[in-house]
């Protein structure tokens, strides 16, 4: 289970997990806080000590990579029982400008699914993406922001496509992390 923290992304201070939400894991945190509120962004953007507004969830993506990982968005499909599909959208430190897609699940405030391969109907991809399309007004498909004209497309939605890249939860064995 990979650790996760508060980090500043400007000054990298690393205040307590509970010194910024309520909620004791991220589990918790998503189910708990993030969910309910509609999945409003803001939550996962706080504002530091520093004052800047650089606070995000931070975690290695892999074990031992040196490389810091923070969440840009995270946007889920409301619960069907306790199983809770999301859409994450994450940066790495070495490279902040370059966004990647990461689809995870999480059963009830279990964070077991999190590192594991994600199985999702059709129909709920396509959910995924338009909640993600409506809460951060962020186009991913590159085609229908074409189709919308150049007067509906912003010049960040157009960045944010040059720049995604898609990824999928590790599909391998457990490798004991
Ligand atoms: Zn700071």
């Amino acid at each position: 289970m990979a650790r996760y923290w508060w980090q500043c992304t400007a000054c990298g201070d690393r205040p307590a997990w509970l010194a910024v939400c309520q909620s004791r894991s991220i589990a918790a945190f998503i189910w708990d806080e993030l969910a309910p509120s509609g999945w409003d962004q803001r939550l996962l953007r706080r504002t530091c000590k520093c004052k800047r507004p650089s606070l995000r969830i931070t975690y290695r993506s892999q074990r031992g990579d040196p490389d810091r990982t923070s969440i840009r968005h995270i946007v889920g499909l409301s619960p069907d029982g306790d199983y809770l599909p999301m859409l994450w959208e994450t940066f790495r430190h070495s490279s902040p400008r370059r966004r990647w897609i990461d689809f995870k699940y999480q059963r009830g405030r279990s964070p077991w699914g999190l590192t594991k391969r994600v199985v999702l109907e059709k129909a709920q991809l396509g959910r995924l993406l338009r909640a993600y399309e409506r809460v951060t007004r962020l186009a991913i498909d590159a085609r229908a922001a074409t189709r919308t004209g150049p007067g509906v497309t912003s010049g960040r939605a157009l960045r944010s496509i040059r720049h995604s890249q898609l990824t999928l939860s590790k599909t391998g064995p457990k490798t004991g992390s």
